[in-house]
């Protein structure tokens, strides 16, 4: 079969993996993502925070992202059912857009920059010469040689594994549940509500267009086995109990298909190794409750791509480069983490969910302490 050769090897096309291929591309570099999937992933978050909405206007893309998005500046807080706080988004707020829809914008973007895109294809084989990766063997039999290599896939990333980066997975004891659609409900289309109980459910509402929202369940996990043999009638029996000004939603979320999803942190002892490199979730995850994934994920795309193209092709400078300017994501990337996991300990506790919430991080995104200069260019 045969071998080919690009600057740059992508693997996934999530959001991580396919700015950082436009930025790339933008620049004159040969690149080609691998993704396993038939198209860009569909599964993820909703919310654009305003970092990630920086991230893109310093590219000239945020009036393509915004265009058929909702914008928000407000988040109301309840807990037991009284109002305990707003969460307000100052300077335009943030961006509701379903993940697909996001990722497809840069995707189709990446067209026009001469992106290579392989769907259906996934990782067979890594040839590694020491610290340096030298070719991969794709699903498909072909053979990739490539200058640099970025693991953008996911939280159970090939990359990292092959890479021998030691992880720390540690998965959140509370379940979420979520409805992907329902018709959105006056009182949903009028603000986004999140919902605490004393009991430890959380539940939240918001619209995903005009005509339609989301809602997030989190159980307790005492009630966990409770609902998975009782069914919804039950989790809305509970859901009564705490959500009280969004009372018009109920009548939608009996008949809704629910979703199961399990959340877990991701720790990772190090962003690279030689000329290959972790990107998006294969590099941290926290917990959704913050809303930034997505926009550190962006910037620090931007810092990737300013490396790579810094280190020009020579190896020995690449894994410099990484090691002083992106490896020190990881101190932001702590912070977050931990910041997610204070907020999903403290859900029963109005008290301590108050004294846990950080606005600054929670809405402006990593404090400037260990916010590094914006990349030139
Ligand atoms: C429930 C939930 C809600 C969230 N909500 C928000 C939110 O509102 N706002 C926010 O900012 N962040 C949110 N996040 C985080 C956000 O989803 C991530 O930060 C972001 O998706 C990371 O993008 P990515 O490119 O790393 O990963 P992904 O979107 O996971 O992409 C990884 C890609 O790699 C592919 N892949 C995996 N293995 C291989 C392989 N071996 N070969 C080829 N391809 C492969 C996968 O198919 C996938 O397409 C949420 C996360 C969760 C779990």
């Amino acid at each position: 079969m045969a071998t080919t050769s690009c600057d740059v090897a992508i693997v996934g096309a999530g959001l991580g993996g396919c700015f950082l291929a436009l930025l790339l591309g933008r620049r004159g570099r040969n690149v080609v993502v691998i993704e396993q999937g038939p198209s860009v992933p569909s599964a993820g978050a909703d919310f654009l925070k305003p970092p990630g909405l920086r991230v893109l206007a310093r590219h000239g893309l945020a009036d393509l992202v915004g265009r058929h998005g909702l914008r928000r500046d407000l988040v109301r807080y309840y807990h037991d059912g009284d109002p305990i706080q707003d969460c307000h988004f100052p300077g335009g707020g943030f961006l509701i857009r379903p993940y697909r829809e996001l990722v497809e914008l840069i995707y189709t973007s990446c067209a026009m920059e001469g992106v290579e895109f392989r769907f259906d294809v996934s990782i067979d084989d890594i040839a590694t010469d020491g610290d340096h990766v030298e070719e991969l063997t794709l699903s498909d039999g072909r053979r990739l040689r490539a200058g640099v290599v970025i693991g953008a896939d996911g939280t159970k990333s090939a990359i990292r594994r092959v890479l021998g980066i030691e992880q720390l997975t540690m998965p959140y004891e509370r379940l979420l549940m979520r409805v992907a659609t329902v018709p959105l409900s006056a009182s949903v289309a009028r603000l986004n509500r999140l919902y605490f109980s004393s009991e430890g459910w959380m539940t939240y509402l918001y619209p995903i267009n005009r005509d339609q929202a989301r809602v997030f369940v989190g159980l307790p996990p005492e009630a966990d086995k409770e609902i998975f043999q009782d069914g919804i009638p039950v989790l809305l029996d509970e859901l009564k109990k705490f959500v009280t000004e969004s009372s018009d939603a109920f009548n939608f979320l009996l008949p809704a298909t629910w979703q199961r999803i399990k959340v877990s942190s991701l720790r990772v002892e190090a962003y690279h190794k030689g000329n290959a490199a972790l990107l998006g979730s294969a590099a941290f995850a926290c917990h959704p409750m913050t809303g930034m994934g997505m926009s550190y994920t962006l910037h620090d795309a931007e810092i990737l791509a300013d490396v790579i193209c810094a280190a020009g092709g020579d190896h020995d400078l690449l894994d410099r480069l990484l090691g002083a300017r992106y490896e020190p994501r990881r101190q932001a990337h702590r912070e977050l983490i931990d910041y997610g996991d204070a907020l999903a300990s403290t859900f029963r506790d109005r008290a301590a969910y108050l004294a846990a919430f950080r606005p600054d991080l929670h809405v402006h995104g990593e404090s400037a302490a260990t916010a590094p200069l914006a990349p030139a260019g």
